[in-house]
């Protein structure tokens, strides 16, 4: 039962994964912020039947320990290492080894469709005529705010949410609209954001986001490392700048429902500052 997966291929159907399958499949596998709880039951499924798992820095060893054991792993993006494997090659990677009837699972930190690069290798294996699926994992977001407490939605403080991306392609802070993202009674969360915390607050307040706006920084979210930082949008760029991430900026007034592990100066010296 380990090795069969339900797929939509085909209206549904138990369909072998192993290597006795004559076409291979590309699954693309969200694993969740860290900790193995949070990984979908679909996940551990697709990981025990996995021929292959390529994976990136941010998948922990704790999920990794789940992987079906003689499955080849390959690590493709060392985590703040120059040793990264071009998009483009796991692009042509997971097409190769599909080709050779495996089953490759690709598996990546949080959901594989926000800023995961989930969309750019789906595009390949269809270009390529390969097969593939993807599972939705827990995105960093969900698990930060639900250790936190702290909603993203919260009636009369958060009507919106948006998730953006700190990090422009090009390097730097990105080109968003600063402006709605500065209206008050939302929660912004950025992916991406610890390099550029100083220049994304600069900007929202520019924009007209009050300085007092509640901001939350979680650090390793899920993990038993995580940190939660609770200061304020003036004070992000000095509470961002100790950690090393992975981190979320999370700005909005109703973070100002987390509770924090650790207290900077920060929050005294910016809370109520207008
Ligand atoms: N696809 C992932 C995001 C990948 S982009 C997801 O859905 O979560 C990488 C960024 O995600 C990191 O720079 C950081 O901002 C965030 N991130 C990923 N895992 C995290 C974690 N455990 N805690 C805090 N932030 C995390």
């Amino acid at each position: 039962m380990d090795r069969e997966v339900r797929t939509k291929a085909g209206g549904a159907g138990l369909v072998p994964l192993g290597p006795a399958r004559a076409g291979g499949v590309v699954w693309l596998v969200g694993a969740g912020p860290g900790d193995p709880e949070l990984m979908t039951v679909k996940a551990q499924k697709v990981l025990k039947a996995a021929d292959v798992v390529i994976h990136d820095g941010l998948v922990s060893q704790a999920i990794l320990a789940t992987v079906r054991p003689g499955a080849k792993m390959i690590c493709v993006a060392k985590r703040k290492s120059r040793h990264t494997l071009p998009q483009a090659d796991i692009q042509d990677l997971l097409v190769a080894l599909a080709r050779q009837g495996l089953s490759v699972v690709r598996l990546k930190g949080g959901d594989p469709f926000l800023f995961g690069r989930g969309g750019e290798e789906l595009e390949a294996c269809r270009a390529a005529g390969v097969e593939c699926h993807v599972v939705p994992g827990v995105t960093a977001a969900l698990a930060a705010a639900a250790d936190a407490g702290a909603p993203l939605t919260h009636r009369g403080e958060a009507q919106a949410v948006t998730f953006v991306t700190g990090h422009a392609a090009t390097g730097g802070a990105p080109d968003l609209d600063w402006v709605s993202l500065a209206r008050a009674n939302q929660t912004v969360v950025v992916y991406m954001g610890l390099s550029t915390a100083a220049s994304i607050a600069a900007r929202l307040m520019t924009a007209g986001r009050a300085a007092s706006t509640p901001a939350l920084i979680v650090e390793n979210a899920s993990l038993p490392a995580e940190r939660r930082i609770l200061t304020t949008l003036s004070g992000l760029a000095e509470a961002a700048a100790d950690l090393s991430g992975p981190a979320l900026l999370m700005i909005g007034e109703a973070m100002a429902l987390a509770i924090a592990t650790q207290s900077p100066l920060a929050v005294d010296k910016h809370w109520g500052v207008a």
